[in-house]
């Protein structure tokens, strides 16, 4: 495994990748609402994207078909765009994207409530983008990487979710997954120790019941086994020697 460190030249090229990408989920908050497709989502994004002279990464990427990956209520990630899907009153919805800025990538996805959505759902966002902040207090130069990972655990295990397990993490630079991968839930050994300029998209997945997800016949979309509702929650991020820096965070 070699995680790359990036020098001062590379560290400016990911902020503006990922200042873009901020700028572009801020713009997508705004288009979610009852009657809208998942599909018009993604035209919307894809859009944004080429707007700012930007490549969207994710576009083609294994064969992807999409420039966002649109999840919806007990999808987890990969949900691929399609304009019969039109979003709901009570849905919740992930969306996830990057962007690729003079060859560096950037990583970022939230989840929104569409219209009114229920305490308990409401209650799971508000869960699985906490425990980011959770995870992140221990990515500092000089912990070890699974620190982020035992401290997500440590915050999302009580409430009763399921931290999915198939997905995770990842270091991310001139591509899109880098090494390390960074898992979610709690680990028997430490890990690399983190050192100033890695660029790590730190990415829980939490569902409402079973951590257990599987795959739609499409082979990308990844579905809770139960049915039960999932939100993700991601940012690109730089370790310092201090706090690290969200990359992606936007003006929100
Ligand atoms: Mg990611
Ligand atoms: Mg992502």
């Amino acid at each position: 495994m070699s995680v790359t460190i990036k020098s001062q030249r590379e560290i400016e090229l990911m902020r503006e990748s990922c200042r873009i990408l901020g700028e572009v989920h801020d713009a997508l908050s705004k288009i979610i609402a009852p009657g809208i497709s998942t599909k018009e989502i993604d035209i919307e994004g894809e859009k944004l994207i080429r707007s700012y002279g930007c490549v969207p990464n994710f576009l083609h990427y294994n064969g992807f078909p999409a420039s966002i990956c649109v999840s919806v209520n007990d999808e987890v990630v990969h949900g691929i765009p399609n304009k019969k899907k039109i979003l709901k009153e009570g849905d919740i919805v992930s969306l996830d994207c990057g962007l690729i800025y003079k060859g560096y990538h950037s990583d970022a996805a939230r989840t929104y409530g569409v219209g009114k959505i229920s305490d308990e759902a409401q209650k799971l966002i508000d869960v699985t983008k906490q425990s980011f902040f959770e995870g992140i207090k221990y990515a500092k130069a000089g912990n070890h990487l699974y620190d982020i990972s035992n401290a997500i655990d440590d915050y999302v295990t009580p409430f009763g979710y399921g931290i999915v397990r198939d997905l995770v993490g990842h270091g991310i630079g001139t591509s899109l997954h880098e090494d390390p991968q960074i898992p979610n839930f709690r680990q028997k050994r430490h890990g690399i120790l983190l050192e100033p300029g890695m660029t790590l998209a730190i990415e829980p997945m939490i569902n409402i019941g079973t951590w257990e997800v599987c795959w739609e016949d499409d082979d990308w979309t990844v579905v809770t086994e139960d049915g039960s509702l999932s939100a993700h929650y991601e940012n690109t991020i730089l370790i310092t020697e201090g706090e690290p820096e969200i990359l992606t965070l936007g003006k929100k």
